[in-house]
Protein backbone atom coordinates (compact mmCIF):
# COMPACT_ATOMS: atom_id res chain seq x y z
CA UNK A 1 0.00 0.00 0.00
CA UNK A 2 0.87 3.93 0.47
CA UNK A 3 1.00 6.23 -2.44
CA UNK A 4 -1.71 8.07 -3.27
CA UNK A 5 -4.65 5.77 -3.19
CA UNK A 6 -6.29 6.76 -6.69
CA UNK A 7 -9.75 5.54 -5.92
CA UNK A 8 -11.99 6.65 -3.11
CA UNK A 9 -14.49 3.99 -1.40
CA UNK A 10 -18.25 4.84 -0.88
CA UNK A 11 -20.32 2.96 1.21
CA UNK A 12 -24.28 2.93 1.97
CA UNK A 13 -25.82 1.37 4.60
CA UNK A 14 -29.02 -0.67 4.93
CA UNK A 15 -29.57 -1.59 8.26
CA UNK A 16 -32.79 -3.75 9.52
CA UNK A 17 -33.30 -3.38 12.82
CA UNK A 18 -36.45 -5.79 14.52
CA UNK A 19 -38.66 -3.59 17.13
CA UNK A 20 -39.43 -4.68 20.39
CA UNK A 21 -43.04 -5.36 20.22
CA UNK A 22 -45.45 -8.02 21.55
CA UNK A 23 -47.13 -8.60 17.82
CA UNK A 24 -46.15 -8.77 14.16
CA UNK A 25 -46.14 -5.83 12.25
CA UNK A 26 -49.84 -6.71 10.24
CA UNK A 27 -51.22 -9.62 12.43
CA UNK A 28 -51.60 -10.34 16.38
CA UNK A 29 -49.61 -13.22 15.88
CA UNK A 30 -46.75 -12.79 19.04
CA UNK A 31 -43.11 -12.65 18.00
CA UNK A 32 -41.74 -15.98 19.28
CA UNK A 33 -37.85 -15.45 19.50
CA UNK A 34 -36.50 -18.86 19.93
CA UNK A 35 -40.02 -20.60 20.39
CA UNK A 36 -40.50 -23.77 18.79
CA UNK A 37 -40.78 -23.49 14.99
CA UNK A 38 -43.44 -22.06 13.28
CA UNK A 39 -46.21 -21.98 16.43
CA UNK A 40 -46.00 -18.33 16.19
CA UNK A 41 -47.75 -18.12 13.19
CA UNK A 42 -51.28 -17.09 12.55
CA UNK A 43 -53.31 -17.25 8.62
CA UNK A 44 -52.15 -13.40 7.57
CA UNK A 45 -48.59 -14.19 8.67
CA UNK A 46 -49.26 -17.41 6.06
CA UNK A 47 -50.61 -16.09 3.80
CA UNK A 48 -54.02 -18.14 4.04
CA UNK A 49 -56.90 -16.75 1.16
CA UNK A 50 -58.83 -13.96 3.05
CA UNK A 51 -56.98 -13.16 6.10
CA UNK A 52 -56.17 -9.49 6.18
CA UNK A 53 -53.41 -7.37 7.84
CA UNK A 54 -54.08 -4.78 10.52
CA UNK A 55 -51.56 -2.61 11.36
CA UNK A 56 -49.48 -2.73 14.66
CA UNK A 57 -49.94 0.48 15.98
CA UNK A 58 -46.97 -0.07 18.66
CA UNK A 59 -44.58 -0.51 15.39
CA UNK A 60 -45.47 2.58 13.91
CA UNK A 61 -44.87 4.42 17.40
CA UNK A 62 -41.24 2.79 17.77
CA UNK A 63 -40.59 3.43 14.03
CA UNK A 64 -41.30 7.27 15.01
CA UNK A 65 -39.53 6.95 17.76
CA UNK A 66 -36.06 5.48 15.93
CA UNK A 67 -36.28 8.36 13.57
CA UNK A 68 -36.84 11.10 16.06
CA UNK A 69 -33.54 9.50 17.86
CA UNK A 70 -31.96 10.31 14.42
CA UNK A 71 -33.40 14.30 13.67
CA UNK A 72 -35.44 12.69 10.61
CA UNK A 73 -38.73 14.45 9.66
CA UNK A 74 -41.76 12.42 10.53
CA UNK A 75 -44.13 12.26 7.14
CA UNK A 76 -47.82 13.13 7.63
CA UNK A 77 -48.80 10.54 5.83
CA UNK A 78 -47.28 7.19 5.10
CA UNK A 79 -48.21 4.35 3.12
CA UNK A 80 -47.54 0.64 2.47
CA UNK A 81 -46.49 -0.88 -0.78
CA UNK A 82 -46.13 -4.35 -1.79
CA UNK A 83 -43.00 -5.53 -2.66
CA UNK A 84 -43.47 -8.90 -4.91
CA UNK A 85 -41.12 -11.76 -4.85
CA UNK A 86 -41.04 -15.53 -4.74
CA UNK A 87 -39.41 -17.25 -2.15
CA UNK A 88 -39.46 -20.22 0.37
CA UNK A 89 -39.28 -17.73 3.42
CA UNK A 90 -42.09 -15.54 2.21
CA UNK A 91 -45.13 -17.44 2.33
CA UNK A 92 -47.51 -14.53 0.94
CA UNK A 93 -45.37 -13.84 -2.00
CA UNK A 94 -44.65 -10.50 -0.89
CA UNK A 95 -43.46 -8.43 1.58
CA UNK A 96 -45.70 -5.28 2.97
CA UNK A 97 -42.86 -2.52 2.94
CA UNK A 98 -43.25 1.25 2.32
CA UNK A 99 -41.63 2.33 -1.16
CA UNK A 100 -43.03 5.80 -1.90
CA UNK A 101 -43.72 7.46 1.53
CA UNK A 102 -41.89 5.93 4.23
CA UNK A 103 -42.62 7.21 8.32
CA UNK A 104 -39.01 8.92 8.54
CA UNK A 105 -37.13 10.61 6.00
CA UNK A 106 -33.63 12.54 5.95
CA UNK A 107 -32.00 12.37 9.47
CA UNK A 108 -28.85 11.42 10.58
CA UNK A 109 -26.38 9.28 12.61
CA UNK A 110 -23.55 11.04 14.80
CA UNK A 111 -20.48 8.52 14.44
CA UNK A 112 -17.47 8.77 16.97
CA UNK A 113 -13.91 7.67 14.82
CA UNK A 114 -11.39 6.09 16.89
CA UNK A 115 -9.15 8.73 17.97
CA UNK A 116 -4.82 8.37 18.55
CA UNK A 117 -5.19 6.36 21.60
CA UNK A 118 -7.88 4.32 23.13
CA UNK A 119 -8.19 6.91 26.26
CA UNK A 120 -8.34 10.25 23.71
CA UNK A 121 -11.46 11.22 22.16
CA UNK A 122 -12.01 10.30 19.09
CA UNK A 123 -13.46 12.83 15.80
CA UNK A 124 -17.41 13.03 15.39
CA UNK A 125 -19.10 13.59 12.19
CA UNK A 126 -22.43 12.83 10.83
CA UNK A 127 -23.84 10.41 8.52
CA UNK A 128 -26.70 11.30 6.46
CA UNK A 129 -29.68 9.19 5.97
CA UNK A 130 -31.91 9.00 4.04
CA UNK A 131 -34.97 7.53 5.37
CA UNK A 132 -36.41 5.23 7.76
CA UNK A 133 -39.34 3.01 7.04
CA UNK A 134 -41.31 0.01 8.40
CA UNK A 135 -41.61 -3.41 6.63
CA UNK A 136 -42.00 -7.06 7.60
CA UNK A 137 -39.54 -9.43 8.62
CA UNK A 138 -39.52 -12.88 6.46
CA UNK A 139 -39.21 -16.70 7.68
CA UNK A 140 -36.10 -18.61 8.56
CA UNK A 141 -34.52 -21.07 6.14
CA UNK A 142 -32.13 -23.60 7.55
CA UNK A 143 -30.40 -25.49 4.95
CA UNK A 144 -29.11 -28.96 5.15
CA UNK A 145 -27.69 -31.16 2.75
CA UNK A 146 -30.44 -31.65 -0.20
CA UNK A 147 -33.21 -30.30 1.50
CA UNK A 148 -33.88 -27.01 3.64
CA UNK A 149 -35.80 -26.12 6.48
CA UNK A 150 -38.21 -23.12 7.39
CA UNK A 151 -39.32 -21.44 10.31
CA UNK A 152 -42.10 -18.77 9.53
CA UNK A 153 -41.86 -17.53 13.57
CA UNK A 154 -40.05 -14.80 12.35
CA UNK A 155 -42.00 -14.09 9.10
CA UNK A 156 -44.20 -11.05 9.90
CA UNK A 157 -42.06 -9.68 12.64
CA UNK A 158 -41.35 -5.30 12.45
CA UNK A 159 -38.24 -3.97 11.04
CA UNK A 160 -37.22 -0.76 10.66
CA UNK A 161 -35.07 -0.61 7.63
CA UNK A 162 -32.86 2.50 8.44
CA UNK A 163 -31.15 3.52 4.89
CA UNK A 164 -27.77 5.80 4.83
CA UNK A 165 -26.97 7.82 1.97
CA UNK A 166 -23.61 6.68 0.55
CA UNK A 167 -21.88 8.89 3.02
CA UNK A 168 -19.64 6.41 4.28
CA UNK A 169 -16.04 5.92 3.15
CA UNK A 170 -14.22 3.22 4.77
CA UNK A 171 -14.80 0.35 6.84
CA UNK A 172 -14.33 1.85 10.23
CA UNK A 173 -16.83 4.77 9.32
CA UNK A 174 -19.26 1.66 8.53
CA UNK A 175 -18.74 -0.14 11.79
CA UNK A 176 -18.70 3.22 13.69
CA UNK A 177 -22.27 4.00 12.01
CA UNK A 178 -23.64 0.40 13.00
CA UNK A 179 -22.18 1.00 16.67
CA UNK A 180 -24.02 4.37 16.82
CA UNK A 181 -27.10 3.01 15.41
CA UNK A 182 -27.21 0.11 17.94
CA UNK A 183 -26.47 2.59 20.89
CA UNK A 184 -28.97 5.06 20.08
CA UNK A 185 -32.11 2.19 19.63
CA UNK A 186 -30.96 0.30 22.84
CA UNK A 187 -30.86 3.01 24.78
CA UNK A 188 -34.04 3.99 23.58
CA UNK A 189 -35.79 0.66 24.02
CA UNK A 190 -36.28 -0.17 20.23
CA UNK A 191 -34.61 -2.40 19.45
CA UNK A 192 -32.27 -4.51 21.35
CA UNK A 193 -30.10 -4.82 18.23
CA UNK A 194 -28.35 -8.28 19.20
CA UNK A 195 -26.45 -9.04 15.80
CA UNK A 196 -26.33 -12.64 17.28
CA UNK A 197 -29.78 -13.02 17.08
CA UNK A 198 -30.43 -11.73 14.17
CA UNK A 199 -32.31 -8.75 16.02
CA UNK A 200 -30.07 -6.36 13.84
CA UNK A 201 -28.78 -7.18 10.03
CA UNK A 202 -27.41 -4.82 7.37
CA UNK A 203 -26.66 -4.86 3.77
CA UNK A 204 -23.91 -3.26 2.66
CA UNK A 205 -23.30 -1.04 -1.14
CA UNK A 206 -19.87 -0.26 -1.76
CA UNK A 207 -18.43 1.29 -5.09
CA UNK A 208 -15.09 2.97 -5.64
CA UNK A 209 -15.09 5.98 -8.25
CA UNK A 210 -11.66 8.09 -8.82
CA UNK A 211 -10.12 10.37 -5.80
CA UNK A 212 -11.78 13.53 -5.90
CA UNK A 213 -14.51 12.83 -8.25
CA UNK A 214 -18.21 13.55 -7.91
CA UNK A 215 -20.09 11.08 -9.60
CA UNK A 216 -20.80 7.72 -7.81
CA UNK A 217 -19.17 4.52 -9.44
CA UNK A 218 -20.99 0.96 -9.88
CA UNK A 219 -21.83 -0.67 -6.60
CA UNK A 220 -22.24 -3.97 -5.47
CA UNK A 221 -24.78 -5.34 -2.50
CA UNK A 222 -23.56 -7.72 0.52
CA UNK A 223 -26.54 -8.92 1.97
CA UNK A 224 -27.11 -9.60 5.69
CA UNK A 225 -24.20 -9.52 7.30
CA UNK A 226 -25.19 -10.23 10.94
CA UNK A 227 -21.78 -8.74 12.88
CA UNK A 228 -19.72 -5.76 12.71
CA UNK A 229 -16.57 -7.32 11.84
CA UNK A 230 -18.42 -9.49 9.13
CA UNK A 231 -19.34 -5.80 7.93
CA UNK A 232 -16.18 -4.56 8.29
CA UNK A 233 -14.30 -7.55 6.62
CA UNK A 234 -16.96 -7.44 3.82
CA UNK A 235 -16.20 -3.76 2.79
CA UNK A 236 -12.54 -4.46 3.28
CA UNK A 237 -12.41 -7.79 1.02
CA UNK A 238 -14.63 -5.74 -1.68
CA UNK A 239 -12.96 -2.56 -1.73
CA UNK A 240 -10.27 -4.65 -2.71
CA UNK A 241 -12.22 -6.40 -5.22
CA UNK A 242 -13.49 -3.86 -6.72
CA UNK A 243 -9.70 -1.74 -6.95
CA UNK A 244 -7.97 -5.11 -8.67
CA UNK A 245 -10.90 -5.11 -11.23
CA UNK A 246 -10.77 -1.79 -12.16
CA UNK A 247 -7.04 -1.79 -11.81
CA UNK A 248 -6.60 -4.16 -14.22
CA UNK A 249 -9.02 -2.73 -16.82
CA UNK A 250 -12.32 -4.22 -15.93
CA UNK A 251 -15.79 -3.29 -15.88
CA UNK A 252 -17.77 -3.60 -12.11
CA UNK A 253 -21.61 -4.81 -12.47
CA UNK A 254 -24.29 -3.93 -10.18
CA UNK A 255 -24.96 -6.93 -8.83
CA UNK A 256 -25.66 -8.55 -5.78
CA UNK A 257 -22.76 -10.68 -3.86
CA UNK A 258 -23.06 -12.90 -0.79
CA UNK A 259 -20.46 -12.81 1.86
CA UNK A 260 -18.54 -15.60 2.83
CA UNK A 261 -17.89 -14.65 6.55
CA UNK A 262 -15.44 -18.39 7.12
CA UNK A 263 -13.78 -17.93 3.81
CA UNK A 264 -13.29 -14.15 4.00
CA UNK A 265 -14.37 -13.97 0.15
CA UNK A 266 -17.97 -12.79 -1.67
CA UNK A 267 -18.87 -14.33 -4.43
CA UNK A 268 -21.48 -13.60 -7.51
CA UNK A 269 -25.24 -13.98 -6.53
CA UNK A 270 -26.84 -12.27 -9.30
CA UNK A 271 -27.44 -9.59 -10.84
CA UNK A 272 -28.43 -6.70 -8.57
CA UNK A 273 -32.73 -6.50 -9.16
CA UNK A 274 -34.09 -2.67 -9.93
CA UNK A 275 -36.84 -1.58 -8.20
CA UNK A 276 -39.09 -2.42 -11.45
CA UNK A 277 -38.36 -6.04 -10.67
CA UNK A 278 -39.93 -6.07 -7.81
CA UNK A 279 -43.49 -4.72 -9.33
CA UNK A 280 -44.25 -2.61 -6.44
CA UNK A 281 -47.37 -1.45 -5.94
CA UNK A 282 -49.59 0.31 -3.37
CA UNK A 283 -51.21 -2.51 -0.30
CA UNK A 284 -54.08 -2.77 -1.25
CA UNK A 285 -55.71 -4.44 1.85
CA UNK A 286 -54.11 -1.03 4.12
CA UNK A 287 -55.16 2.73 4.36
CA UNK A 288 -52.32 5.28 4.64
CA UNK A 289 -51.39 6.20 7.91
CA UNK A 290 -51.70 9.77 9.01
CA UNK A 291 -49.15 10.59 11.80
CA UNK A 292 -50.76 13.21 14.00
CA UNK A 293 -47.93 16.03 14.94
CA UNK A 294 -49.14 16.11 18.65
CA UNK A 295 -47.96 12.56 18.73
CA UNK A 296 -44.81 13.14 17.21
CA UNK A 297 -45.02 15.53 20.23
CA UNK A 298 -45.55 13.22 22.38
CA UNK A 299 -42.67 10.56 21.87
CA UNK A 300 -40.15 13.08 21.52
CA UNK A 301 -40.80 13.67 25.14
CA UNK A 302 -40.18 10.35 25.82
CA UNK A 303 -37.04 10.27 24.51
CA UNK A 304 -33.26 9.57 26.29
CA UNK A 305 -30.90 12.12 25.86
CA UNK A 306 -28.71 10.82 22.54
CA UNK A 307 -25.19 8.72 23.55
CA UNK A 308 -23.20 11.45 22.74
CA UNK A 309 -24.67 14.12 23.81
CA UNK A 310 -24.77 12.40 27.06
CA UNK A 311 -21.62 11.70 27.17
CA UNK A 312 -20.26 15.09 26.12
CA UNK A 313 -22.69 16.75 29.20
CA UNK A 314 -21.05 14.10 31.71
CA UNK A 315 -17.52 15.13 30.70
CA UNK A 316 -18.39 18.91 31.37
CA UNK A 317 -20.87 18.78 33.96
CA UNK A 318 -18.79 16.04 36.22
CA UNK A 319 -15.58 16.79 34.79
CA UNK A 320 -15.26 13.06 34.37
CA UNK A 321 -12.57 11.88 31.88
CA UNK A 322 -13.03 10.35 28.47
CA UNK A 323 -12.23 6.63 29.34
CA UNK A 324 -14.91 6.84 32.45
CA UNK A 325 -17.89 8.30 29.77
CA UNK A 326 -17.11 6.12 27.15
CA UNK A 327 -17.80 3.19 29.91
CA UNK A 328 -20.98 4.72 31.29
CA UNK A 329 -22.79 6.48 28.61
CA UNK A 330 -23.31 4.70 26.72
CA UNK A 331 -25.66 2.27 28.53
CA UNK A 332 -28.81 4.46 29.71
CA UNK A 333 -29.18 2.47 32.64
CA UNK A 334 -26.19 3.00 34.22
CA UNK A 335 -25.85 5.96 33.39
CA UNK A 336 -29.29 6.86 35.03
CA UNK A 337 -27.95 4.83 37.88
CA UNK A 338 -25.01 6.67 38.05
CA UNK A 339 -26.98 10.22 37.92
CA UNK A 340 -29.25 8.89 41.02
CA UNK A 341 -26.12 8.01 43.23
CA UNK A 342 -25.16 11.29 42.57
CA UNK A 343 -28.12 12.87 44.37
CA UNK A 344 -27.17 10.64 47.80
CA UNK A 345 -23.58 11.80 47.62
CA UNK A 346 -22.36 13.98 44.91
CA UNK A 347 -18.39 12.48 44.32
CA UNK A 348 -18.80 12.10 40.41
CA UNK A 349 -15.40 10.70 40.02
CA UNK A 350 -15.37 8.57 43.05
CA UNK A 351 -19.00 7.43 42.49
CA UNK A 352 -17.82 6.37 39.04
CA UNK A 353 -14.79 4.70 39.83
CA UNK A 354 -16.45 2.35 42.44
CA UNK A 355 -19.33 1.48 39.59
CA UNK A 356 -16.89 1.01 36.58
CA UNK A 357 -13.68 -1.08 39.03
CA UNK A 358 -16.01 -2.92 40.98
CA UNK A 359 -20.14 -2.45 40.17
CA UNK A 360 -19.89 -3.96 36.23
CA UNK A 361 -17.64 -6.75 37.83
CA UNK A 362 -19.57 -7.57 40.49
CA UNK A 363 -22.37 -7.56 37.79
CA UNK A 364 -21.11 -9.91 35.20
CA UNK A 365 -19.86 -12.48 37.71
CA UNK A 366 -22.63 -12.46 39.34
CA UNK A 367 -24.91 -12.61 35.95
CA UNK A 368 -27.04 -10.13 36.29
CA UNK A 369 -29.25 -9.39 33.40
CA UNK A 370 -29.18 -6.01 31.86
CA UNK A 371 -31.27 -3.35 34.04
CA UNK A 372 -30.34 -4.76 37.06
CA UNK A 373 -27.33 -3.23 38.67
CA UNK A 374 -27.51 -5.70 42.25
CA UNK A 375 -27.29 -2.47 44.52
CA UNK A 376 -29.37 0.74 45.50
CA UNK A 377 -28.19 3.65 44.36
CA UNK A 378 -28.61 4.90 47.41
CA UNK A 379 -26.65 2.59 48.82
CA UNK A 380 -23.70 2.71 46.77
CA UNK A 381 -23.39 6.79 47.19
CA UNK A 382 -23.19 5.60 50.71
CA UNK A 383 -20.50 3.70 50.51
CA UNK A 384 -18.17 6.27 48.50
CA UNK A 385 -19.71 8.79 50.99
CA UNK A 386 -18.29 6.66 54.02
CA UNK A 387 -14.87 6.11 52.24
CA UNK A 388 -14.65 9.75 51.62
CA UNK A 389 -15.21 10.49 55.31
CA UNK A 390 -12.70 7.71 56.12
CA UNK A 391 -14.99 6.20 57.87
CA UNK A 392 -14.52 3.24 56.01
CA UNK A 393 -10.89 2.76 53.81
CA UNK A 394 -11.35 2.49 50.40
CA UNK A 395 -10.29 -1.37 50.38
CA UNK A 396 -13.71 -1.97 52.99
CA UNK A 397 -16.07 0.07 50.41
CA UNK A 398 -15.07 -2.41 48.09
CA UNK A 399 -15.50 -5.17 50.39
CA UNK A 400 -18.72 -4.07 51.15
CA UNK A 401 -19.62 -3.89 47.80
CA UNK A 402 -18.54 -7.92 47.28
CA UNK A 403 -20.54 -8.50 50.28
CA UNK A 404 -24.06 -6.63 49.27
CA UNK A 405 -23.68 -8.83 46.32
CA UNK A 406 -23.00 -12.10 47.78
CA UNK A 407 -25.69 -12.00 50.46
CA UNK A 408 -28.23 -8.93 49.16
CA UNK A 409 -28.31 -7.44 52.18
CA UNK A 410 -28.03 -3.71 52.56
CA UNK A 411 -25.12 -1.66 53.09
CA UNK A 412 -25.23 -0.88 56.58
CA UNK A 413 -25.96 -4.24 57.63
CA UNK A 414 -22.92 -5.35 55.89
CA UNK A 415 -20.55 -2.65 57.55
CA UNK A 416 -22.16 -3.72 61.07
CA UNK A 417 -21.45 -7.12 60.61
CA UNK A 418 -17.94 -6.54 58.99
CA UNK A 419 -17.22 -4.20 61.31
CA UNK A 420 -15.17 -1.78 59.11
CA UNK A 421 -15.92 1.29 60.34
CA UNK A 422 -12.22 2.62 61.42
CA UNK A 423 -12.45 4.23 64.87
CA UNK A 424 -10.01 5.12 67.69
CA UNK A 425 -10.12 6.73 70.89
CA UNK A 426 -8.57 10.02 70.35
CA UNK A 427 -5.99 9.82 73.47
CA UNK A 428 -5.05 6.81 71.85
CA UNK A 429 -4.80 7.92 68.15
CA UNK A 430 -2.39 11.26 69.70
CA UNK A 431 -0.26 8.87 71.37
CA UNK A 432 0.45 7.15 68.33
CA UNK A 433 0.64 10.33 65.91
CA UNK A 434 3.55 11.86 69.32
CA UNK A 435 5.27 8.30 68.36
CA UNK A 436 5.63 8.71 64.54
CA UNK A 437 6.88 12.22 65.23
CA UNK A 438 8.94 11.37 67.41
CA UNK A 439 10.53 8.59 65.21
CA UNK A 440 10.78 10.84 61.84
CA UNK A 441 12.22 14.17 62.47
CA UNK A 442 13.28 14.52 58.61
CA UNK A 443 9.32 13.83 57.38
CA UNK A 444 8.65 16.84 59.78
CA UNK A 445 11.29 18.77 59.24
CA UNK A 446 10.26 18.90 55.92
CA UNK A 447 6.75 19.51 56.12
CA UNK A 448 7.46 22.45 58.62
CA UNK A 449 9.75 24.16 55.89
CA UNK A 450 6.37 24.03 53.71
CA UNK A 451 6.81 20.71 52.39
CA UNK A 452 3.16 19.80 53.16
CA UNK A 453 3.64 16.35 50.82
CA UNK A 454 5.43 15.43 53.92
CA UNK A 455 2.59 14.52 55.86
CA UNK A 456 1.71 11.67 53.68
CA UNK A 457 4.55 10.07 55.12
CA UNK A 458 3.59 10.22 58.35
CA UNK A 459 -0.33 9.34 58.29
CA UNK A 460 0.67 6.02 56.33
CA UNK A 461 3.28 5.39 59.58
CA UNK A 462 0.15 5.86 61.91
CA UNK A 463 -2.48 3.93 60.03
CA UNK A 464 0.30 0.82 59.53
CA UNK A 465 1.04 1.67 63.81
CA UNK A 466 -2.58 1.59 64.21
CA UNK A 467 -3.28 -1.70 62.28
CA UNK A 468 -5.53 0.32 59.86
CA UNK A 469 -8.04 1.30 62.78
CA UNK A 470 -7.51 4.88 62.82
CA UNK A 471 -9.65 6.84 60.27
CA UNK A 472 -7.57 8.89 58.00
CA UNK A 473 -9.50 12.36 57.60
CA UNK A 474 -9.14 12.00 62.03
CA UNK A 475 -5.20 11.15 61.64
CA UNK A 476 -4.82 14.01 59.46
CA UNK A 477 -6.25 16.04 61.68
CA UNK A 478 -4.79 15.09 64.57
CA UNK A 479 -0.83 15.33 63.05
CA UNK A 480 -1.44 18.63 61.67
CA UNK A 481 -2.49 19.97 65.50
CA UNK A 482 0.69 18.29 66.84
CA UNK A 483 2.96 19.55 64.13
CA UNK A 484 1.62 23.22 64.39
P1 LIG B 1 -31.98 -0.54 -3.24
O1 LIG B 1 -33.13 -0.35 -2.31
O2 LIG B 1 -32.38 -0.99 -4.57
O3 LIG B 1 -30.91 -1.40 -2.68
P2 LIG B 1 -31.27 2.32 -2.93
O4 LIG B 1 -31.04 3.29 -4.05
O5 LIG B 1 -32.38 2.58 -2.02
O6 LIG B 1 -31.33 0.89 -3.58
O7 LIG B 1 -29.92 2.30 -2.14
C1 LIG B 1 -29.64 1.39 -1.20
C2 LIG B 1 -28.35 1.74 -0.50
O8 LIG B 1 -27.26 1.81 -1.41
C3 LIG B 1 -28.37 3.08 0.20
O9 LIG B 1 -27.81 2.90 1.47
C4 LIG B 1 -27.49 3.97 -0.63
O10 LIG B 1 -26.82 4.89 0.14
C5 LIG B 1 -26.51 2.97 -1.21
N1 LIG B 1 -25.93 3.37 -2.49
C6 LIG B 1 -26.58 3.77 -3.59
N2 LIG B 1 -25.71 4.01 -4.59
C7 LIG B 1 -24.47 3.71 -4.11
C8 LIG B 1 -23.15 3.76 -4.66
N3 LIG B 1 -22.93 4.08 -5.91
N4 LIG B 1 -22.14 3.40 -3.87
C9 LIG B 1 -22.35 3.03 -2.60
N5 LIG B 1 -23.55 2.98 -2.04
C10 LIG B 1 -24.60 3.31 -2.77
MG1 LIG C 1 -30.93 -2.81 -0.99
Amino acid sequence: MGGEEKYEAVIGLEVHVQLKTQSKAFSGSRCGFGETPNTATDPVVMGLPGALPVINYEAIRQTIRAGLMFGCDISPVCRWDRKNYFYPDNPKNYQISQQGLPICVGGSVEIELPGPARNIMGSHRSVKLNRIHLEEDVGKLTHYGDYSLVDFNRAGMPLAEIVSEPDIFSPDEAAACLNAIRMSLESAGISNCDMEKGQMRCDVNVSLRPAGAKELGKRTELKNLNSISGVRNAISYEIQRQRQVLESGGMLSQETRRWDGTQGVSEGMRNKENAQDYCYFPEPDLMPVHIAPELVGELQKGLPEPPFVRQRRFMEQFDLPYTITSVICFDRTLSEFFETTLTFHHNPRGNANLIINDLLRERSQNLLPPGDMGIEPRDLAQLVKLSDEGQISKQAAQDVLVEVFRTHEDVDTVIGRLGCIQSQDPTELAAICREVIGKNPKAVGEFRSGKTAAINALKGQVMKASAGKANPVQVDATLRELLR
